[in-house]
């Protein structure tokens, strides 16, 4: 019975050596993922202790949000500030206190630290611990670092959830830790689903609202939603609770192994699983094979961005008949890939890490007919000729599990019809 939902074989690149690169990278920081976080978690506040790029940054991503109360802010520490730590730690505190004066609706406040390498040297961590002795119990300090000199974009909510695991309650309650911050209405569908095989209790990390928080322990395990979480995923680990290894909900093939992998933990029967699974199971189909006519036969070659790459690529190769030609990720971790490894079929090179300019002597080379790549790489890529999709989009639109496995091919099979349409123009 086991088989009946495991996908079948491929030889698999877990045993393919991985190319490993260490020159310069160009990706964005993990402030970036602030703009995501603040939506899910209600009562928190993002305070980046930062420079004037990085308040740029986070007001041109998050430009949508000038309307809105915001709940994220850059302390930009002057050279002044930054000359002598005393004074920087005594700005730091000032900063604190007119904002939870002024903001009795925080319950979370996030010191987020960033590249200056004057903010480096602050001990933020301790600045936190000072601070939430001092603001408990209404207000709970952490502090990460998004900096982008240690940080890809996605690595941002990686820092944050594992900093938010140290401080979770112990608890000896069985149940299923569900981990990474998914949209709203994406979440509820895995939630649908699981309920409604009789598992339960469902968590999520983070929660909502801090209230609504939970213990952790030895009869916690969890799932990984997102592949960038491994320290979150170490965090856990070291809080006794059980990782449940599995290929990532994208597509139908990776949404059902996943679900199963959580199901036959919990004494799941194959008939009910296929009963809960069957109509959506079918309908993501559709909408693959729909969504991903003009993607079959064609190439695709990953720089490393969002740390999603190596699901990516099996999808893409298993279900939307693509061949990868190098699958290049920011950082390749074996317990949280491994399950990715073994399901894409072997031939692309696996690169870890980044060296751009021979990266893109190799794309060039290859003349994939798309390349998934940054920002920053797609304007000079698509000005010589080359089909681009842009990786960020892949992180702020819902993709995963079922209902989205088609958005999910049409986000790579749109660059190539609009690059079809702008030929037969120029025709
Ligand atoms: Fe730039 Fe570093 Fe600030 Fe990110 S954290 S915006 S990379 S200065």
């Amino acid at each position: 019975m086991t088989e009946r939902f495991a996908p079948p074989p491929a030889r698999g690149c877990s045993t393919t050596p991985v190319l490993k690169e260490r020159g310069q990278h160009e990706v964005f920081c993990g402030l970036t993922g602030i703009i995501w976080l603040h939506r899910k978690m209600q009562d928190a506040f993002f305070l980046v202790i930062g420079s004037r790029t990085c308040a740029h940054l986070l007001q041109s991503a998050a430009g949508v949000m000038i309307f809105a109360e915001p709940r994220f802010a850059t302390a930009i520490l002057e050279e002044t500030d930054l000359a002598g730590m005393a004074d920087a730690q005594k700005e730091l505190d000032r900063v604190v206190h007119e904002l939870l004066e002024r903001r009795p609706d925080i319950r979370q406040l996030f010191l987020v630290g960033s590249c200056p390498s004057e903010v480096i040297k602050l001990d933020l961590a301790n600045a936190a611990e000072r601070m939430s002795a001092e603001f408990a119990p209404r207000v709970r300090v952490l502090s990460y670092s998004g900096s982008g000199i240690e940080t890809t974009f996605t690595q941002g909510e990686d820092a944050c959830l594992a900093a938010m695991v140290p401080v979770l309650p112990a608890s000896d309650e069985r149940q299923l830790l569900l981990v990474g911050a998914l949209p709203d209405v994406v979440e509820e569908q895995a939630v649908g689903l699981l309920e409604a095989m009789g598992v339960g209790p469902i968590r999520v990390l983070p929660a909502p609202v801090r209230n609504a928080e939970y213990g952790v322990g030895p009869n916690t395990v969890y799932a990984l939603t997102q592949p960038f979480l491994t320290d979150t995923h170490e965090a856990l680990s070291r809080r006794g609770a059980r990782h449940l290894p599995a290929p990532f909900p994208f597509g139908e093939e990776g949404t059902t192994a996943w679900l199963w992998a959580v199901a036959q933990e919990f004494g799941v029967d194959a008939e009910t699983f296929a009963r809960v699974t069957e109509k959506p199971r079918a309908r993501a189909r559709k909408a693959i094979a729909q969504a991903s006519e003009n993607l079959r036969g064609k190439s695709v070659f990953f720089f490393p961005d969002s740390q999603l790459e190596l699901p990516l690529a099996r999808f893409l190769t298993r279900e939307c008949g693509m061949h990868a030609i190098e699958v290049g990720a920011p950082f390749i971790h074996r317990a949280v890939m491994g399950p990715e490894l073994d399901l894409l079929a072997e031939g692309p090179v696996i690169a870890e890490g980044q060296d751009v300019d021979r990266q893109l002597d190799r794309a060039r080379a290859a003349r994939p007919d798309l390349v998934v790549c940054g920002l920053g790489l797609a304007n000079p890529l698509e000005a010589e000729g080359m089909t681009t999709k842009w990786a960020i989009e892949l992180v702020f639109t819902p993709v995963h599990f079922y209902e989205q496995a088609g958005d999910l091919a049409g986000l790579f099979s749109r660059p190539l019809r609009r690059r079809g349409l702008l030929k037969l123009e120029a025709a």
